[in-house]
Protein backbone atom coordinates (compact mmCIF):
# COMPACT_ATOMS: atom_id res chain seq x y z
CA UNK A 1 0.00 0.00 0.00
CA UNK A 2 1.66 3.39 -1.32
CA UNK A 3 1.31 5.88 1.80
CA UNK A 4 2.54 9.62 1.39
CA UNK A 5 2.52 12.30 3.23
CA UNK A 6 -1.10 14.19 2.47
CA UNK A 7 -0.75 16.73 0.05
CA UNK A 8 -1.88 20.17 0.80
CA UNK A 9 -4.52 20.12 -1.44
CA UNK A 10 -6.51 16.99 -0.09
CA UNK A 11 -6.06 18.52 2.97
CA UNK A 12 -7.92 21.79 1.73
CA UNK A 13 -10.29 19.74 0.01
CA UNK A 14 -11.12 18.15 3.34
CA UNK A 15 -11.73 21.75 5.08
CA UNK A 16 -13.76 22.74 1.96
CA UNK A 17 -16.35 19.96 3.36
CA UNK A 18 -15.38 21.03 6.85
CA UNK A 19 -13.43 18.38 7.90
CA UNK A 20 -10.31 18.66 9.59
CA UNK A 21 -8.18 15.61 9.92
CA UNK A 22 -5.72 16.34 12.70
CA UNK A 23 -3.39 12.97 12.85
CA UNK A 24 -3.18 9.71 11.37
CA UNK A 25 -1.60 8.10 14.50
CA UNK A 26 -3.42 5.90 16.41
CA UNK A 27 -3.24 3.96 20.02
CA UNK A 28 -5.30 0.95 19.38
CA UNK A 29 -5.33 -2.07 16.67
CA UNK A 30 -8.56 -2.67 16.09
CA UNK A 31 -9.05 -6.04 14.57
CA UNK A 32 -11.71 -4.68 11.88
CA UNK A 33 -9.43 -1.52 11.15
CA UNK A 34 -9.72 -0.54 6.88
CA UNK A 35 -6.08 0.13 7.46
CA UNK A 36 -5.47 -3.74 7.73
CA UNK A 37 -6.89 -5.16 4.51
CA UNK A 38 -6.32 -2.51 2.16
CA UNK A 39 -5.00 -4.21 -1.05
CA UNK A 40 -1.84 -3.51 -2.65
CA UNK A 41 -2.03 -0.43 -4.77
CA UNK A 42 -4.44 2.04 -2.79
CA UNK A 43 -3.19 5.64 -3.08
CA UNK A 44 -3.24 6.45 0.94
CA UNK A 45 -1.76 9.38 2.71
CA UNK A 46 -0.38 9.38 6.35
CA UNK A 47 -0.71 12.65 8.70
CA UNK A 48 1.56 13.28 11.02
CA UNK A 49 -0.24 15.68 14.17
CA UNK A 50 -1.57 18.91 12.40
CA UNK A 51 -0.43 21.80 14.35
CA UNK A 52 -2.45 25.00 15.42
CA UNK A 53 -0.59 27.02 12.96
CA UNK A 54 -1.71 24.62 10.01
CA UNK A 55 -4.94 24.58 11.06
CA UNK A 56 -5.46 28.36 11.47
CA UNK A 57 -3.82 28.72 7.89
CA UNK A 58 -6.90 26.09 6.44
CA UNK A 59 -9.75 27.00 8.39
CA UNK A 60 -10.06 29.92 5.53
CA UNK A 61 -11.82 27.02 3.94
CA UNK A 62 -14.38 25.95 6.54
CA UNK A 63 -17.84 27.41 6.33
CA UNK A 64 -19.20 28.65 9.71
CA UNK A 65 -22.80 27.82 9.08
CA UNK A 66 -21.84 23.97 8.75
CA UNK A 67 -20.62 21.56 11.60
CA UNK A 68 -17.05 21.33 11.68
CA UNK A 69 -16.06 17.58 11.90
CA UNK A 70 -13.01 15.80 13.50
CA UNK A 71 -11.50 12.39 13.17
CA UNK A 72 -13.93 11.21 10.82
CA UNK A 73 -12.61 9.28 8.14
CA UNK A 74 -11.67 11.13 4.91
CA UNK A 75 -11.19 8.73 2.20
CA UNK A 76 -7.75 9.11 1.30
CA UNK A 77 -6.03 10.20 4.45
CA UNK A 78 -5.98 7.79 7.02
CA UNK A 79 -7.80 8.44 10.09
CA UNK A 80 -6.45 8.72 13.58
CA UNK A 81 -7.06 9.33 17.12
CA UNK A 82 -7.34 13.17 17.16
CA UNK A 83 -6.59 13.18 21.25
CA UNK A 84 -3.56 11.90 20.27
CA UNK A 85 -2.70 15.17 18.67
CA UNK A 86 -0.69 17.56 21.70
CA UNK A 87 -2.23 20.81 20.49
CA UNK A 88 -5.81 19.17 20.27
CA UNK A 89 -7.16 21.56 23.25
CA UNK A 90 -5.52 24.68 21.69
CA UNK A 91 -6.48 23.97 18.11
CA UNK A 92 -10.23 23.25 19.63
CA UNK A 93 -10.16 26.03 21.78
CA UNK A 94 -9.18 28.82 18.92
CA UNK A 95 -11.84 27.18 16.49
CA UNK A 96 -14.25 28.06 19.19
CA UNK A 97 -12.53 31.63 19.22
CA UNK A 98 -12.77 31.98 15.67
CA UNK A 99 -16.14 30.24 15.05
CA UNK A 100 -17.91 31.08 18.13
CA UNK A 101 -21.48 29.32 17.31
CA UNK A 102 -20.37 26.53 14.73
CA UNK A 103 -20.88 23.10 16.31
CA UNK A 104 -18.03 20.71 16.38
CA UNK A 105 -18.16 17.28 15.76
CA UNK A 106 -15.28 14.86 17.50
CA UNK A 107 -14.93 10.87 16.96
CA UNK A 108 -12.80 9.49 19.41
CA UNK A 109 -11.67 6.20 20.35
CA UNK A 110 -12.49 7.08 23.59
CA UNK A 111 -9.08 5.49 25.42
CA UNK A 112 -8.17 9.46 26.05
CA UNK A 113 -11.65 10.55 27.66
CA UNK A 114 -10.20 11.44 31.16
CA UNK A 115 -12.10 13.62 33.39
CA UNK A 116 -9.49 16.41 32.75
CA UNK A 117 -9.69 16.28 28.92
CA UNK A 118 -13.73 15.93 29.25
CA UNK A 119 -13.70 19.14 31.33
CA UNK A 120 -11.62 20.23 28.22
CA UNK A 121 -13.92 19.64 25.91
CA UNK A 122 -17.07 20.96 27.88
CA UNK A 123 -15.34 24.59 27.17
CA UNK A 124 -15.18 24.38 23.68
CA UNK A 125 -19.83 23.53 23.30
CA UNK A 126 -21.56 23.20 21.21
CA UNK A 127 -19.60 20.49 20.75
CA UNK A 128 -20.71 16.82 19.82
CA UNK A 129 -18.94 13.53 21.15
CA UNK A 130 -19.16 10.27 18.63
CA UNK A 131 -17.22 7.39 20.98
CA UNK A 132 -16.19 4.28 19.43
CA UNK A 133 -17.23 2.08 21.89
CA UNK A 134 -17.85 -1.08 20.11
CA UNK A 135 -17.35 -2.94 23.42
CA UNK A 136 -18.90 -2.09 27.21
CA UNK A 137 -17.28 -4.82 28.65
CA UNK A 138 -13.04 -5.07 29.22
CA UNK A 139 -12.71 -8.14 27.63
CA UNK A 140 -14.38 -7.21 24.17
CA UNK A 141 -12.01 -3.64 24.23
CA UNK A 142 -9.15 -5.55 24.68
CA UNK A 143 -9.96 -8.13 22.51
CA UNK A 144 -11.63 -5.85 19.53
CA UNK A 145 -9.49 -2.79 20.53
CA UNK A 146 -6.32 -4.15 21.92
CA UNK A 147 -7.33 -1.01 24.39
CA UNK A 148 -4.38 -1.53 27.36
CA UNK A 149 -6.62 1.08 29.72
CA UNK A 150 -10.34 0.12 28.48
CA UNK A 151 -11.58 1.21 31.81
CA UNK A 152 -11.28 5.02 30.35
CA UNK A 153 -14.13 4.84 27.80
CA UNK A 154 -15.71 2.65 29.61
CA UNK A 155 -16.29 5.38 31.72
CA UNK A 156 -16.40 8.39 29.31
CA UNK A 157 -20.03 7.79 28.60
CA UNK A 158 -20.93 9.05 31.91
CA UNK A 159 -18.44 11.62 32.14
CA UNK A 160 -19.65 13.35 29.11
CA UNK A 161 -23.51 12.46 30.00
CA UNK A 162 -22.32 14.49 33.50
CA UNK A 163 -20.65 17.57 31.19
CA UNK A 164 -23.75 17.94 29.14
CA UNK A 165 -21.84 16.84 26.10
CA UNK A 166 -24.29 15.46 23.68
CA UNK A 167 -22.62 12.13 22.30
CA UNK A 168 -23.79 9.36 20.21
CA UNK A 169 -22.39 5.72 20.67
CA UNK A 170 -21.02 3.58 17.49
CA UNK A 171 -20.05 -0.35 17.98
CA UNK A 172 -18.68 -2.22 15.01
CA UNK A 173 -20.81 -5.68 15.65
CA UNK A 174 -18.93 -8.63 15.43
CA UNK A 175 -20.84 -11.04 16.96
CA UNK A 176 -18.99 -13.91 15.68
CA UNK A 177 -15.65 -12.83 18.16
CA UNK A 178 -17.78 -11.20 21.19
CA UNK A 179 -20.77 -12.64 21.06
CA UNK A 180 -24.61 -10.91 20.50
CA UNK A 181 -24.56 -10.78 24.09
CA UNK A 182 -21.83 -8.35 23.92
CA UNK A 183 -23.80 -6.80 21.23
CA UNK A 184 -26.39 -6.03 23.01
CA UNK A 185 -24.98 -5.32 26.34
CA UNK A 186 -23.01 -2.51 24.95
CA UNK A 187 -26.05 -1.04 23.00
CA UNK A 188 -28.41 -1.26 26.66
CA UNK A 189 -24.92 0.39 28.15
CA UNK A 190 -25.04 3.32 25.53
CA UNK A 191 -28.43 3.89 25.68
CA UNK A 192 -28.54 3.90 29.29
CA UNK A 193 -25.55 6.13 30.09
CA UNK A 194 -27.24 9.24 27.66
CA UNK A 195 -26.34 8.57 24.26
CA UNK A 196 -28.42 10.34 22.05
CA UNK A 197 -28.48 7.32 18.69
CA UNK A 198 -26.15 4.48 18.89
CA UNK A 199 -25.33 3.21 15.45
CA UNK A 200 -24.51 -0.10 14.54
CA UNK A 201 -22.23 -1.18 12.38
CA UNK A 202 -21.35 -4.80 10.53
CA UNK A 203 -17.46 -4.07 9.70
CA UNK A 204 -16.70 -4.19 5.65
CA UNK A 205 -14.01 -6.36 4.90
CA UNK A 206 -12.22 -7.31 1.84
CA UNK A 207 -10.99 -10.16 0.00
CA UNK A 208 -7.68 -9.30 2.14
CA UNK A 209 -9.27 -9.99 5.77
CA UNK A 210 -8.58 -12.20 7.89
CA UNK A 211 -10.92 -15.53 8.04
CA UNK A 212 -12.47 -14.20 11.47
CA UNK A 213 -13.47 -11.02 9.95
CA UNK A 214 -15.19 -12.75 7.34
CA UNK A 215 -18.82 -13.51 7.74
CA UNK A 216 -21.97 -14.62 5.46
CA UNK A 217 -24.08 -11.76 4.25
CA UNK A 218 -27.25 -13.07 6.11
CA UNK A 219 -25.65 -11.85 9.26
CA UNK A 220 -27.10 -8.34 8.12
CA UNK A 221 -30.28 -9.32 8.21
CA UNK A 222 -30.00 -10.88 11.71
CA UNK A 223 -28.43 -7.96 13.22
CA UNK A 224 -31.43 -5.64 11.84
CA UNK A 225 -33.64 -7.94 13.18
CA UNK A 226 -31.83 -8.00 16.60
CA UNK A 227 -31.82 -4.61 16.82
CA UNK A 228 -35.38 -4.18 15.58
CA UNK A 229 -36.29 -6.15 18.83
CA UNK A 230 -33.82 -4.01 21.28
CA UNK A 231 -35.53 -1.15 19.91
CA UNK A 232 -38.60 -1.65 21.48
CA UNK A 233 -37.35 -1.66 25.26
CA UNK A 234 -34.57 1.52 24.05
CA UNK A 235 -35.95 5.05 23.64
CA UNK A 236 -32.35 5.96 22.09
CA UNK A 237 -32.76 5.63 18.10
CA UNK A 238 -30.44 2.66 17.28
CA UNK A 239 -29.30 2.66 13.38
CA UNK A 240 -27.60 -0.22 11.68
CA UNK A 241 -24.91 0.47 8.98
CA UNK A 242 -25.53 0.39 6.05
CA UNK A 243 -29.56 0.43 6.28
CA UNK A 244 -30.23 -1.17 3.39
CA UNK A 245 -32.71 1.23 2.46
CA UNK A 246 -34.50 0.16 -1.41
CA UNK A 247 -36.92 3.35 -0.97
CA UNK A 248 -37.14 7.40 -0.24
CA UNK A 249 -40.04 7.40 2.57
CA UNK A 250 -39.11 9.53 4.68
CA UNK A 251 -39.31 7.75 8.01
CA UNK A 252 -38.64 8.57 11.30
CA UNK A 253 -36.63 6.33 13.30
CA UNK A 254 -35.92 8.11 16.22
CA UNK A 255 -37.23 11.30 17.93
CA UNK A 256 -34.63 12.83 20.51
CA UNK A 257 -36.08 13.50 23.67
CA UNK A 258 -36.57 16.83 24.91
CA UNK A 259 -36.44 18.52 21.41
CA UNK A 260 -39.36 20.40 19.52
CA UNK A 261 -40.21 17.12 17.63
CA UNK A 262 -40.71 14.89 20.57
CA UNK A 263 -43.04 18.38 22.10
CA UNK A 264 -45.19 18.00 18.94
CA UNK A 265 -45.93 14.27 19.40
CA UNK A 266 -43.70 12.58 16.27
CA UNK A 267 -42.89 9.30 16.78
CA UNK A 268 -40.62 6.81 15.28
CA UNK A 269 -42.46 5.01 12.36
CA UNK A 270 -43.88 7.48 11.40
CA UNK A 271 -43.72 8.54 7.41
CA UNK A 272 -42.79 12.48 6.59
CA UNK A 273 -45.18 13.11 3.45
CA UNK A 274 -44.96 16.81 3.56
CA UNK A 275 -43.49 20.08 5.42
CA UNK A 276 -45.15 23.22 4.99
CA UNK A 277 -47.20 21.92 2.27
CA UNK A 278 -44.39 20.78 0.48
CA UNK A 279 -44.06 16.71 -0.71
CA UNK A 280 -40.83 15.63 1.19
CA UNK A 281 -38.53 14.26 -1.80
CA UNK A 282 -36.18 12.01 0.70
CA UNK A 283 -35.13 11.16 4.34
CA UNK A 284 -32.02 13.61 3.52
CA UNK A 285 -34.61 16.16 2.38
CA UNK A 286 -37.08 16.16 5.16
CA UNK A 287 -34.39 15.89 7.92
CA UNK A 288 -32.65 19.50 6.55
CA UNK A 289 -36.01 21.11 5.35
CA UNK A 290 -36.77 20.56 9.76
CA UNK A 291 -33.52 22.16 10.11
CA UNK A 292 -34.02 24.92 8.17
CA UNK A 293 -37.43 25.73 9.40
CA UNK A 294 -38.86 27.61 12.25
CA UNK A 295 -41.94 27.03 13.54
CA UNK A 296 -43.63 24.70 10.80
CA UNK A 297 -46.57 22.00 9.62
CA UNK A 298 -45.21 18.42 9.16
CA UNK A 299 -47.95 15.89 7.81
CA UNK A 300 -47.02 12.11 8.67
CA UNK A 301 -48.69 8.99 7.33
CA UNK A 302 -48.58 5.69 9.75
CA UNK A 303 -50.23 2.52 9.33
CA UNK A 304 -52.74 3.95 6.66
CA UNK A 305 -53.50 7.12 9.02
CA UNK A 306 -52.49 10.89 8.16
CA UNK A 307 -52.10 13.78 10.40
CA UNK A 308 -50.06 17.08 10.91
CA UNK A 309 -48.54 18.53 13.71
CA UNK A 310 -46.90 21.82 14.33
CA UNK A 311 -43.21 21.63 15.27
CA UNK A 312 -42.26 24.57 16.85
CA UNK A 313 -38.55 25.97 16.81
CA UNK A 314 -36.20 28.28 15.70
CA UNK A 315 -34.79 28.55 12.45
CA UNK A 316 -31.27 26.49 12.23
CA UNK A 317 -32.00 24.57 15.41
CA UNK A 318 -31.94 21.03 15.63
CA UNK A 319 -36.02 19.63 14.98
CA UNK A 320 -34.65 16.09 17.21
CA UNK A 321 -35.90 13.82 14.23
CA UNK A 322 -33.49 10.77 13.38
CA UNK A 323 -33.39 9.07 10.04
CA UNK A 324 -31.35 7.19 7.97
CA UNK A 325 -29.31 8.94 5.57
CA UNK A 326 -30.45 8.00 1.54
CA UNK A 327 -30.34 10.16 -0.97
CA UNK A 328 -29.51 14.16 -1.14
CA UNK A 329 -32.27 16.06 -2.90
CA UNK A 330 -29.57 18.86 -3.97
CA UNK A 331 -27.65 15.92 -6.04
CA UNK A 332 -30.53 14.50 -7.36
CA UNK A 333 -31.64 18.94 -8.46
CA UNK A 334 -28.20 18.46 -9.95
CA UNK A 335 -28.71 15.61 -11.83
CA UNK A 336 -31.56 16.91 -13.60
CA UNK A 337 -30.22 19.91 -13.93
CA UNK A 338 -27.29 18.26 -16.01
CA UNK A 339 -29.83 16.18 -18.28
CA UNK A 340 -31.08 19.39 -19.39
CA UNK A 341 -28.11 20.51 -19.96
CA UNK A 342 -26.97 17.87 -21.90
CA UNK A 343 -29.76 16.38 -23.34
CA UNK A 344 -28.64 12.97 -23.60
CA UNK A 345 -30.84 10.58 -25.33
CA UNK A 346 -29.04 7.46 -23.24
CA UNK A 347 -27.59 8.39 -19.37
CA UNK A 348 -26.15 5.75 -17.53
CA UNK A 349 -25.88 6.25 -13.87
CA UNK A 350 -23.11 3.91 -12.44
CA UNK A 351 -22.91 3.69 -8.72
CA UNK A 352 -22.45 1.84 -5.60
CA UNK A 353 -24.45 -1.84 -5.06
CA UNK A 354 -26.44 0.53 -1.72
CA UNK A 355 -27.10 3.55 -3.52
CA UNK A 356 -28.60 1.85 -6.76
CA UNK A 357 -32.10 1.43 -5.57
CA UNK A 358 -32.16 4.87 -4.21
CA UNK A 359 -32.01 6.24 -7.54
CA UNK A 360 -33.84 3.81 -9.25
CA UNK A 361 -36.81 5.00 -6.72
CA UNK A 362 -36.04 8.34 -7.32
CA UNK A 363 -35.87 7.95 -11.31
CA UNK A 364 -39.45 6.06 -11.05
CA UNK A 365 -41.07 9.29 -9.66
CA UNK A 366 -39.75 11.30 -12.27
CA UNK A 367 -40.89 12.14 -16.08
CA UNK A 368 -37.25 11.85 -17.18
CA UNK A 369 -36.47 13.60 -20.62
CA UNK A 370 -34.56 10.60 -21.71
CA UNK A 371 -33.64 6.40 -21.28
CA UNK A 372 -32.29 6.06 -17.93
CA UNK A 373 -30.06 2.84 -16.45
CA UNK A 374 -28.87 2.49 -13.02
CA UNK A 375 -26.05 0.36 -12.63
CA UNK A 376 -25.00 -1.24 -9.15
CA UNK A 377 -21.16 -1.07 -9.64
CA UNK A 378 -19.97 -4.39 -7.76
CA UNK A 379 -16.27 -3.69 -5.67
CA UNK A 380 -14.05 -5.93 -7.28
CA UNK A 381 -10.88 -3.93 -5.99
CA UNK A 382 -11.47 -4.01 -2.20
CA UNK A 383 -13.92 -7.69 -2.82
CA UNK A 384 -15.36 -8.92 0.53
CA UNK A 385 -18.40 -7.24 1.51
CA UNK A 386 -17.39 -3.67 0.26
CA UNK A 387 -20.07 -2.03 -1.27
CA UNK A 388 -19.90 1.99 -0.51
CA UNK A 389 -19.62 4.52 -3.75
CA UNK A 390 -16.58 6.54 -2.11
CA UNK A 391 -14.77 2.88 -2.48
CA UNK A 392 -15.09 1.95 -5.97
CA UNK A 393 -12.41 2.58 -8.55
CA UNK A 394 -12.59 3.01 -12.46
CA UNK A 395 -11.53 -0.54 -13.12
CA UNK A 396 -14.76 -1.82 -11.29
CA UNK A 397 -16.83 0.89 -13.44
CA UNK A 398 -15.04 -0.07 -16.63
CA UNK A 399 -15.96 -3.71 -15.50
CA UNK A 400 -19.71 -2.85 -14.71
CA UNK A 401 -20.13 -0.66 -18.03
CA UNK A 402 -18.43 -2.88 -20.30
CA UNK A 403 -19.99 -2.14 -23.75
CA UNK A 404 -22.82 -0.50 -22.10
CA UNK A 405 -23.99 2.70 -24.69
CA UNK A 406 -25.10 5.64 -23.62
CA UNK A 407 -24.17 9.09 -24.46
CA UNK A 408 -23.80 10.21 -20.79
CA UNK A 409 -21.94 8.55 -18.28
CA UNK A 410 -22.70 9.79 -14.73
CA UNK A 411 -20.68 8.32 -11.88
CA UNK A 412 -20.39 9.28 -8.39
CA UNK A 413 -17.88 12.31 -7.17
CA UNK A 414 -17.31 11.20 -3.75
CA UNK A 415 -15.26 8.05 -5.27
CA UNK A 416 -12.70 10.13 -6.92
CA UNK A 417 -10.46 13.33 -5.10
CA UNK A 418 -10.36 16.72 -5.83
CA UNK A 419 -8.41 16.20 -9.18
CA UNK A 420 -10.53 13.61 -10.36
CA UNK A 421 -8.53 10.71 -9.79
CA UNK A 422 -9.59 7.07 -7.98
CA UNK A 423 -7.93 5.26 -5.31
CA UNK A 424 -4.92 4.28 -7.24
CA UNK A 425 -4.71 7.21 -8.87
CA UNK A 426 -6.47 6.51 -12.51
CA UNK A 427 -8.65 9.61 -14.31
CA UNK A 428 -12.27 9.20 -14.03
CA UNK A 429 -12.93 9.68 -17.28
CA UNK A 430 -11.01 6.24 -17.82
CA UNK A 431 -13.88 4.55 -16.74
CA UNK A 432 -15.77 4.86 -20.38
CA UNK A 433 -13.12 6.00 -22.60
CA UNK A 434 -13.52 8.06 -25.62
CA UNK A 435 -17.77 8.96 -23.88
CA UNK A 436 -18.71 11.76 -21.57
CA UNK A 437 -18.40 11.07 -18.59
CA UNK A 438 -19.40 13.37 -15.58
CA UNK A 439 -18.87 12.93 -11.95
CA UNK A 440 -21.84 14.49 -9.66
CA UNK A 441 -21.50 14.65 -5.81
CA UNK A 442 -24.32 13.62 -3.32
S1 LIG B 1 -9.54 3.57 16.45
FE1 LIG B 1 -9.92 3.86 14.24
S2 LIG B 1 -7.89 4.27 13.36
FE2 LIG B 1 -7.53 3.41 15.40
S3 LIG B 1 -7.23 1.21 15.00
FE3 LIG B 1 -9.40 1.53 15.52
S4 LIG B 1 -10.42 1.78 13.52
FE4 LIG B 1 -8.21 2.06 13.16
Amino acid sequence: MACRPAPEWELAAAAAKNILPLTSACNVRCVFCSHRQNPPGLEVFFLPHQSLVAIRERAAFLDRGKKIVIGESVTRILEGEPLLNPELLPILAWLRRRFRQTPIALTTNGTLLTPEVVAELAKVKPLEVTLSLNSASAEGRRLLMGDRRPEIALAAPRLLARAGIPFSGSIVALPQLVGWEDVERTVRFLAKAGAETVRIFLPGYTHLAPPELKFPDDLWDELRRRVASWQKEVSTPLLVEPPGLTDLKAEIRGVLPGTPAAAAGLRAGETIVRIAGKAVFSRVDAFWRLQAAGTVTVETEAEGKARAVQVTKMPGARSGLVFDYDLSPTAWEEFLRLLSRERPKQVVVATSELAAPLVRAAAFREDLPCSLTVLPVPSRFFGGNICCAGLLTVADFQAAIGATKADLFVLPGIAFDAQGRDLVGRPYAEAAPGRKVVLLDA
